[in-house]
């Protein structure tokens, strides 16, 4: 394909074996008077995904499918997409239709009419639980404390990007510890955001479990934030301050003749002081596993190979 594209659409697969054919179809459908590319990372899937990807890459030339050489996970796969993209818009997408295909021509306008960023916010998941609806809430309420840059809430990995923003990812954010919706928010330019509906999967199953999004949320916290960092010296001072005040109580118990037994104190103080210690090492020592994880300077990706029908 020699003209360049109007848009890129990236979308990464794990394991999506029976949604790929549903959800090719209907992106193409919604966008088949634009030039565009997809690109398909296919993230490690171990099922049926890699072949059916390079049939549908066989059948139309404006697919490009990236193999990874193994899995990198749904943000470093979206980055392989970003950093290989040559349209003069990107949109990122799931390929389990929870990101529908026909909301792309509102945010192409949004894009047409000069925004650099589209953010896609969800209304509601249709199969989002209470607990997770509270987690993610909480967790919203916690980043946006801790860090200087405030995020938006409901944002998702649902975005159009630009050329301008595609350089500053390929250039300027290539963390190992990485929080790409944060990213995005953090990067300016004129943002605008889209409310849709979420509907359930299609088929499948999520790939994120709660360990992974744990995980994730972790993740964002460290790269957005180094305010954990200062609880040590917080509970240090006012431990310390609490102290003194012990400390002349007992003094002056001592010489008035009536000492404190202490032996109560001393092991309830002991042991707190002990678990406050080690969360707060253990808080000092994730830091230092990021730290060590960039200055590795390992690949964010592997790409084993890419099917194109040229
Ligand atoms: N995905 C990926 N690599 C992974 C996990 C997920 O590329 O390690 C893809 C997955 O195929 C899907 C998208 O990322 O297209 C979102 O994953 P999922 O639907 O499982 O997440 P959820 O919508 O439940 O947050
Ligand atoms: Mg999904």
């Amino acid at each position: 394909m020699n003209q360049t594209p109007e848009i890129s659409i990236v979308v990464s697969v794990y394991n999506e074996q029976n949604v790929i054919q549903t959800f090719y179809e209907k992106l193409s459908e919604t966008i088949k008077n634009i030039p565009y590319e997809i690109l398909f990372i296919n993230d490690g899937s171990t099922d049926e995904s890699a072949a059916l990807l390079n049939q549908i890459a066989s059948k139309d030339v404006k697919t490009k499918v990236i193999h990874l050489s193994r899995n990198f996970g749904h943000e470093a796969a979206m980055l392989a997409g970003i950093d290989h993209a040559k349209g003069k818009a990107i949109i990122c997408m799931d390929a389990d239709l929870q990101h529908p295909p026909s909301v792309i021509p509102s945010m192409l306008q949004k894009f047409y009419e000069g925004y650099n960023i589209v953010l896609m916010k969800r209304k509601q998941r249709a199969d989002a639980s209470f607990f997770s609806t509270l987690a993610s809430k909480l967790f919203y309420k916690l980043i946006n404390y801790l860090s200087p840059v405030k995020f938006e809430q409901n944002a998702s990995d649902f975005f159009l990007i630009d050329h301008k923003v595609q350089q500053c990812l390929i250039h300027n954010f290539r963390e190992r510890t990485r929080f790409l919706r944060g990213f995005i928010q953090l990067i300016g330019f004129q943002k605008a955001s889209i409310e849709f509906e979420a509907p359930a999967r299609f088929a499948g199953q999520s790939k994120y479990n709660t360990r992974k999004l744990l995980k994730l949320s972790i993740n964002a916290i460290a790269a957005f934030s180094d305010k954990p960092l200062n609880l040590g010296i917080i509970i240090g001072l006012i431990m310390g301050l609490g102290s003194v005040v012990v400390g002349i109580y007992s003094i002056v118990m001592y010489f008035v003749d009536k000492p404190v037994s202490g032996y109560t104190t001393i092991v309830v103080l002991m042991s707190l002081m002990f678990s406050i210690n080690l969360v707060i090492m253990g808080i000092i020592g994730k830091y230092i596993a990021y730290i060590f994880q960039e200055i590795k300077q390992r690949p964010i990706y592997i790409i084993d190979r890419i099917v194109e029908n040229k």
